[in-house]
């Protein structure tokens, strides 16, 4: 009885969540893929084929080095060291270890080897199509077994009956709600400035803002309208295309003139401050 509860305390100081188990995984998998891209950059700057025909023994070097850096040295891969996780060490014994190389590091390799090189052996090219099949098979069955008893996450481990501790003590994972919060706050604030944005008239508020700035105001009295083939329009400074004006010397685009009226009730010229309700065609006598 007392064993009982002593086996459930260390499995409970053990506990390691499966969504850790998961993403170490995942974590190992972003590791490898990094350090592949980073190696592919720098043999890019080599002239091309020279190192091409020789990808399966990068990757294997690779392969074999993140291996030793993490699971001979420490037990665990880098990416449970991540989210502090390790092998149980007692069941990892020198042997299982060795296993342990030829499945992760040696097996994919040969499978590379297999893809790559043996390409006109087509029974072998068959075979090593089942067995990825097969493999595909049993991780899928693997994983619901995982979701059921939430130990051995891989096949790797499933076989060679490893399962993780956890080395901080089975902390639960903290989950930071700063991140959400903000985010939230971002998006109301953004929905706002959505909702209101359109109600603010920035024709007159740029009228206004234009009269605060300019001290002497001079409106003038309605003078000759000036059209030549060198007049621009008052707003756009373009070529006046349909030339109107509003009472005052300037011209403007039939839009430039119509779309400020429309949109600004108390519209001015912005060469003299002219204002007026005024919409008339430019006529050429
Ligand atoms: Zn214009
Ligand atoms: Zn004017």
């Amino acid at each position: 009885m007392a064993t009982a509860s002593q086996n459930t305390g260390k499995l409970k100081a053990n506990f390691v969540p499966r969504v850790n188990q998961l993403d170490s995984i995942q974590l190992d998998n972003e590791i490898t893929n990094l350090l592949r891209q980073q190696i592919q950059t720098i043999l890019q700057v080599l002239p091309p084929g020279i190192l091409s025909h020789l990808q399966p023994e990068v990757n294997f070097l690779l392969n074999s080095a993140l291996w030793n850096f993490s699971i001979r040295t420490c037990y665990a891969t880098f990416g449970q060291q991540m989210l502090s996780i390790a092998y149980e060490r007692d069941q990892l014994p020198a042997r299982k270890l060795a296993l342990h190389y030829v499945l992760t590091t040696v097996l994919p390799y040969a499978k590379e080897n297999c893809q790559y090189r043996l390409t006109g052996w087509s029974r072998l090219q068959k075979l090593v199509q089942f067995v990825e099949n097969a493999l595909v098979l049993f991780n899928l069955v693997n994983f619901f077994k995982f979701l059921r008893s939430g130990t051995r996450p891989s096949l790797v481990d499933c076989v060679l009956r490893i399962n993780y501790r956890s080395l901080d003590g089975a902390k639960r994972r903290n989950i930071g709600y700063s991140y959400m919060t903000r985010e939230l706050v971002w998006a109301g604030f953004m929905e706002l400035l959505g909702f209101t944005i359109p109600f603010v008239n920035y024709h007159a508020l740029k009228r206004k803002l234009r009269n605060m700035l300019r001290l002497e105001t001079t409106h003038r009295q309605a003078e000759r309208v000036e059209l030549n083939v060198d007049t621009k329009c008052a707003y756009c400074n373009e070529r006046v295309i349909l030339p109107h004006h509003m009472g005052c010397q300037h011209v403007f685009c039939y839009l430039c003139l119509k779309g400020n009226q429309l949109a600004d009730a108390g519209f001015q010229c912005n060469v003299c401050d002219f204002r007026s309700d005024t919409f008339r065609k430019v006529v050429v006598l």
